[in-house]
């Protein structure tokens, strides 16, 4: 396994099919689960972590995003990475970023209003990534949908050659989708977090019963929350995966997706609903049997 710091370096890297994991470090069984697909469809698969300031939305969050290379490295070896391309700011933006992406419409709902700049910072950094690195398949969670959609989006609408996959939620035992950021929660915030999968797995099984009407779904999600005194909804959303436009009525592919806070930590996570009009399966993620490696254990 390399470490590599340029793009340079890192294409002269790779030999044969390239598979690129976009992250921004900090490893759990989410991210492995993208490098054991990556490694599934590819020569050389390439991990990428940086945290990216661009598409910070709050200085705070920035600097309080966990960072730990060495344990990450580690992480990523053993699942299968052949290179963790981990670039210093200056090699990602070595002067000031005039050029920015911008994917309108898919970033006008959900996540876009509540996180001014996010999404622009997001398609810029990967718009760089995959001109840099020049991989034939990139794979991101369905844990950010909006996120997934978008960027299939920007690479279909500017010619990237290449592929992008999506890769199922890996949730804890609990089914807490899992994010870097569940090691801020309390176990009172955890608690309550966990209303979140618990309401989105309850629409998951109205939807595959036949149930079509958004507000239905969208209520079973808020019955669980409103079981638990201490989460503060930012929204409950039901959208086409193609342009993360809300609907009224599940009759396309589309996603549940939920975002709020637990304390001072904010949390997203979805179900996606795969099919047509003839049936729709809910794609609920996988469990993990054991604890996270999140939390420091062997998992
Ligand atoms: P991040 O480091 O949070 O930017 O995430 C890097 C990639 O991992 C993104 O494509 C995420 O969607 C994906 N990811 C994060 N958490 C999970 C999860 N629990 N399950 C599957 N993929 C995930």
């Amino acid at each position: 396994m390399r470490i590599t710091k340029t793009f340079a370096e890192t294409r002269t890297a790779t030999a044969g099919r390239v598979g690129l994991v976009p992250t921004m470090g900090f490893l759990h069984e989410g991210h492995l689960s993208l490098i054991e697909a990556a490694r599934d469809g590819s020569d050389t698969v390439v991990m990428s972590l940086f945290v990216n300031p661009l598409q910070f939305d709050r200085d705070s969050d920035l600097a309080k995003y966990p960072k730990d290379l060495e344990r990450d490295v580690d992480l990523a070896a053993a699942a299968g990475a052949d290179i963790v391309f981990a670039p210093e700011a200056d090699e990602m933006y070595p002067g000031e970023q005039l050029t920015r992406v911008n994917v309108n419409r898919l970033s006008d709902e959900m996540e876009g209003p509540n996180r001014p700049g996010h999404f622009e910072g997001v398609a810029t950094v990967v718009a760089k990534l995959l001109a840099g690195i020049q991989p034939d398949r990139s794979y991101f969670g369905r844990k950010d949908a909006q996120q997934l959609a978008i960027v299939r989006r920007m690479v279909s609408d500017l010619s990237f050659p290449g592929e992008v996959l999506g890769v199922p939620i890996v949730r804890e035992a609990e089914g807490l989708a899992l994010s870097s950021r569940n090691i801020f929660l309390s176990v009172e915030e955890r608690a309550a977090a966990l209303t979140l999968s618990r309401g989105l797995l309850a629409a998951g099984d109205l939807a595959e019963a036949g149930e079509r009407d958004a507000g239905r779904l969208i209520a079973a999600v808020l019955v669980e929350i409103g079981t638990a005194p201490d989460i503060s909804l930012e929204y409950v959303t039901l959208a086409s995966q193609e342009l993360v436009q809300p609907l009224d009525e599940l009759d396309r592919p589309a996603f549940l997706a939920v975002a709020a806070w637990s304390g001072g930590t904010r949390l997203i996570d979805n179900v996606h609903f795969d099919g047509d009009e003839a049936g729709f399966v809910a794609d609920r993620g996988s469990r993990l049997k054991t604890k996270s490696i999140l939390y420091g254990g062997e998992g």
